[in-house]
């Protein structure tokens, strides 16, 4: 192997921090703080800030990224070249080579530098924090358009991604990072952990790192390369591209396959305000891949009175009814128990059955049916289609389209009406 010359070799930096400052003096000025503005007629929800304008978020951009897998690990070993840093909780502090620091960062400099961790490759840096209850956290702090890259490689299937896909999942990559970032509080300022981050996980949005380690199950060399091109070249023709309704930007959502339609942001998100509106999605006809998307799941009686117990109404789950606000999507259920009766959103009936079994909300029958009881000891049988919460963009759909020759713009278009795609 070709030695790296000195120059381009890892920079390592261990900032030691006085024990006296705030969080707020350790942060680094992450993002540029947009100008002030009052529209009134933008988008808004009650209580909701007003989502900056691109012309607000002119000048270079770093994101903030929790990786979720490092957080709260009692050691971490991160990795640049030959040198390697092993990181250890020792008290508030962090523990590295013997010295103990509040914070520590790890910075790959020069072209095509990177720094690593359990394996996987990162553009820009590493930083390490204590993490709030216990063990450690690791942020990737990494320019928006890495950071855009390393979303599209995480969401998508890139074997057969056509590049109309690429950049339409970019554009929408790039404005959910900054309209969540913004709503999160990143201008107006500095939560206690010192950062306003993004996670890495679905619960954001799928974020891989360098586009490489997407790809590393690929045995052909020359099909990893074309691959992670196709990633940087969609990123590069989309640069600085964000979607906008009325000047703002838009509330981008996005899930892996609608089932056939897609629902309104307000019904899926209570909340949010007004933005995207269902639309009928190619990905549930005849021959569309999605069409074996259709599952099943039962929950067992120790499921369900788990469910009763978080949601205080007894030991077990008697009926289970959706009140219906969209057309084959639940979206409002009530839970009754043994002890008492309430209304949650679906989302969260989701979230706490379990996102991967209750895939998703367009639930085509239920064993016993809605709203009839639940007998003693017995489960629940769910069946349904799709995958995700079903509000915004289809990404099956997506897919199909660009098979179809749509333009990414045309495909944002089609599933957020009313929408434009400016530049920051
Ligand atoms: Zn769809």
């Amino acid at each position: 192997m070709r030695k790296e010359p000195a120059r381009l070799r890892i920079w390592m930096v261990v900032v030691l921090l006085a024990a006296c400052q705030t969080p707020t003096q350790q942060s680094p000025p992450v993002i540029t703080p947009p100008t002030s503005g009052i529209e009134t007629t933008a988008p808004k929800a009650p209580g909701r800030p007003l989502p900056p304008r691109p012309s607000d978020l002119a000048g270079p951009i770093e994101v903030a990224v929790r990786i979720e897998a490092a957080d709260g690990q009692d050691q971490l070993i991160l990795k640049n070249g030959s040198h390697t840093l092993t990181v250890r909780r020792l008290g508030e502090g962090l523990e590295t080579g013997g010295r103990v620091h509040p914070r520590l960062t790890l910075e790959a400099r020069g072209s095509g530098g990177e720094v690593s961790w359990n394996g996987k490759r990162y553009g820009g840096r590493f930083e390490v924090v204590p993490h709030p209850h216990d063990g450690l956290r690791l942020i990737n702090l990494v320019d928006l358009e890495t950071y855009v890259e390393g979303v599209v490689a995480g969401e998508l299937a890139l074997w057969s991604a056509r590049p109309a896909e690429l950049e339409a999942q970019a554009i929408a990559a790039r404005t959910y990072a900054l309209y969540t970032l913004a709503m999160r509080g990143a201008w107006t300022g500095t939560p206690a952990s010192g950062y306003t981050s993004l996670s890495d996980s679905v619960a954001d949005q799928a974020y891989c790192g360098l586009p490489a380690n997407a790809v590393n199950d690929v045995q052909a060399e020359p099909s990893r390369r074309r691959m992670a091109e196709a990633v940087g070249t969609a990123v590069k023709q989309t640069r600085g591209s964000v979607l906008t309704r009325r000047g703002r930007l838009e509330d981008v959502r996005y899930h892996a396959s609608c089932g056939g339609g897609t629902s309104d942001i307000e019904s899926v998100f209570p909340g949010t305000g007004p933005g995207s509106v269902g639309i009928d999605c190619p990905c549930a006809e005849p021959g569309a891949a999605a069409q074996q998307r259709k599952w099943k799941h039962t929950f067992t009686s120790a499921q369900l009175g788990n469910l009763a117990r978080t949601l205080g109404v007894g030991e077990r789950i008697v009926s289970l009814r959706p009140i219906q606000e969209q057309p084959w999507r639940w979206s409002e259920v009530q839970v009754a128990g043994d002890t008492g009766q309430v209304q949650i959103s679906f989302l969260r009936l989701r979230t706490l059955l379990g996102p991967s079994l209750l895939r998703s909300g367009r639930i085509e029958g239920t064993w016993p049916h809605p709203g009839e009881p639940i007998r003693p000891g017995g489960g629940w049988a769910v069946y349904g289609t799709g995958h995700g919460h079903g509000a915004g963009l289809c990404q099956t759909g997506t897919h199909l389209l660009a098979e179809r020759d749509w333009s990414s713009v045309r495909i944002l278009n089609h599933y957020f009406a009313g929408t434009t795609v400016e530049n920051l």
